[in-house]
This record gives C-alpha cells, structure tokens and sequence, in this order.
C-alpha cells in the first residue's frame, strides 16, 4: 500500500477557505489600508456589535489574543493574587498560564473520559474559602455541562469564565458558548473555528462594569488617553483583523455545519473500527477537533499515518498539571492522565471530502494492524 503518488494530508487546510473568501479579503484589506486607522477603530468598533449581535451578548471586546482575553478577564473579575480558580486540567496551556498570570492559583479538577471536559460532580470537593471562579474549556468545541457549573458557582459565590478558544458558535441548549457565565473568552488564532489571519481574541460579558474594565484594561488602564487609572495591557483587536473576522464571521454557521458533516462521515467510516472509540455528534458541539482514543500504541499508529502521508495531532499529550512549569505541585487526575495517552486528532476542516476522509479512515485501520512493518 503505497501512497507516495498522493498528495499528503494535513490536519488542517486553510487554503480552500482563503481561495474562496480572496476578493472579498482583498477588498477589506484594501479598505483597512486606505483608512489609514490600524488599531481599534471603526473596523473593530463594527466588528464588535457585529459579533455582539451574533453571539447574543451584551459586550464584546476586541483584543489581542485568547490568552489575552483569559488575563485581561479573569482581571475585569476581580481574580488576582490569592485567589484560586477551578479548571479543567485537559486543556491547551493559556488556560492555567492565564490563571497563574494574574497572580491566582489554578487548581484542578479532573474531566469526564467522553466529553473530555471538566467533571461538574468533582468541582465541589476542591473549593475551598479561596476559590474565586470556575473556569471551565468547552475542549475541542464541545460545550461543558454548563447548567451544572452554573448552579454550583451560584450555591458557592463564584464567577464563572468560559475559555471559549476552541467553541466560536457551540451552543448550550441554544445559548451560545461565552454568553452564559459571567464572562466568556474567544481566540481567533488562524486554525480556530474562527480564525483570522495572526493573532486576535474577544471578552464577551452581560455585565456593564465588568465590560468598562475589560475596555480599560486592553488599553493600558484608561478610559480617557493620558489618563491611566490602574495597571492594563497593551491588547487591542487591530483593524485588519477586524476587518477579515468580518468577512469571516457571515459563514461561521455554515462552517460549523459542515464540520458536523465531517464528523458524521468519520464516525460512520470508523463505527467497527475495534479498538477506536469516536467522538459523540453531541447537539451545539462544533468539532474544532475531530478527536479519537485508542486503546493502545497511540504514538505508534500516529508515526504509521504520517508514513502513509496523513498527518494527525495530540492534543494534548501531557495535561497541564503534569507540565514541567507546575513540578510537584498538583495530585494525579487518572482520567486526564490517561486521556493524553489516548487521544488522536485526525484532520478535519469544514470542506474537507469524503474521498479525504476515505483515505484517512483507510490508513488508520492500516496503521492499527499489530502486524504491519
Ligand atoms: C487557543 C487557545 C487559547 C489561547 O488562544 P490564543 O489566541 O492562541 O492566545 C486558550 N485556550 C484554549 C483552550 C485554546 O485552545
């Protein structure tokens, strides 16, 4: 089985979208480029409602990257040095960096082995007369049990920010991602559901305070230029992202749709797969990753695809508790521990085709063959 004549699979493929969007793009760009306004601006401004409008949300402010929106909110709610925040350990590590980065303690709480996200029934149990917030990842765009972190963050006084980087128009019984907590936080880093083309993130909140401050903070801590009235960042959303982002944003449902048509596909072509274990097509769930478990020789069957020319991620192959910067500080989370033993991404975008996929399913029922070369 040779697949040198074919061309490689990548785990993602922005190109198809760029083709598609290129006038369009080209004319925004020139827009940008012709108002001579490259931070903040109208561009954001409009951005701003438009996503606003979109989301269902009061509040959206644009900034400089998901991990900026993750600071820069935790800080808008009050969350600084000693305090602790409860999250999930399975996750990309801006969620626990942003955490320790205000100066807060992240604390851990296991997740659950099919939705891969932060386990609710485990969250009482770590709260302590510190905890300030829960900060739950809706991981790989699955949303997390909202309703049950709402209601033991209501029973206990605690703030909730959804690290929405990976869940752009996931809902949650009909509710968008990142309007249901206090505050919720967006990247659009290229390969996100909703990516532009660098960096670029966005605080959503109902809260009227909470927004003022987030504003403040993205713009050094002033309200009035000159007049800096606490210590903020320099994290401002600039006009050409703002500028793609709303081209982007018009087709971002359509997208989600088609990357749930991927996922039917894979789940189908994988169903009698033995030793695989698919993602749930779970309602609201808008598939950022296309993720797998295997039950053995995970990193075996990895190196077996990229040889037969289909690249695959782990994401993510040490949760954030065990990484060198936390050594020693954290007890062991079982399921998390063996989730980053398990897990697969196989590539997915939303124009990604069956015949792709066909190829993709093929090689790894090829590569989990415990007698192959
Ligand atoms: C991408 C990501 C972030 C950070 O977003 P950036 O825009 O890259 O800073 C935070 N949390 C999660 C879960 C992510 O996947």
């Amino acid at each position: 089985m040779t697949t040198s004549t074919q061309a490689k699979i990548p785990v993602l493929d922005l190109s198809p979208e760029i083709d598609s969007l290129w006038d369009e793009l080209n004319a925004a760009l020139q827009r940008v480029l012709r108002s001579g306004q490259f931070i903040l601006g109208p561009e954001v401004k409009a951005f701003e409602e438009e996503v606003a409008a979109y989301l269902g949300v009061k509040h959206a402010i644009g900034v400089n990257s998901g991990t900026d929106a993750l600071i820069i909110g935790l800080r808008a709610l009050g969350i600084g040095p000693g305090d602790e925040v409860i999250t999930t350990p399975f996750s990309f590590f801006a969620t626990a960096e942003s955490i320790s980065n205000v100066g807060a303690k992240p604390v851990f709480v296991d997740v659950e082995e099919g939705s891969f996200n932060l386990d609710p029934g485990l969250i009482e149990e770590k709260i302590t007369p510190r905890t300030k917030a829960i900060m739950p990842v809706h991981l790989f765009g699955r949303p997390c049990e909202l309703d049950a972190v709402m209601a033991i963050a209501k029973r206990h006084r605690l703030k909730v920010i959804e690290d929405c980087a990976q869940s752009f128009g996931a809902r949650y019984r009909g509710r968008q991602t990142g309007t249901i907590g206090d505050l919720g936080a967006f990247s659009f880093f290229p390969s996100k559901n909703l990516g532009t083309y660098g960096d670029g993130g966005l605080v959503t909140t109902n809260d009227d305070a909470v927004a003022e401050l987030a504003r403040m903070l993205r713009a050094h801590g002033s309200k009035k230029k000159y007049h800096n009235q606490l210590l903020g960042y320099n994290s401002r959303l600039d006009s050409l992202q703002a500028a793609i982002l709303r081209v982007k944003l018009p087709r971002i449902d359509g997208w989600n749709e088609q990357r749930r048509e991927v996922v039917g596909r894979y789940n189908q072509l994988l169903a009698d797969v033995p030793g695989v274990i698919t993602p749930e097509l779970t309602d609201g769930h808008v598939f950022h990753q296309y993720t797998i478990r295997l039950s053995a020789n995970r990193d075996e069957v990895q190196a077996r695809l990229e040889r037969q020319g289909v690249s695959t991620m782990v994401y993510y192959p040490i949760p954030q508790d065990r990484l060198p910067v936390y050594h020693g500080q954290y007890p062991a989370n079982p399921v998390s521990d063996r989730l980053a033993q398990q897990v697969l991404s196989l590539p997915i975008w939303p124009s990604l085709s069956a015949e792709c996929q066909e190829r993709v399913t093929g090689a790894l029922q090829a590569a989990l063959q415990p007698d192959l070369p």
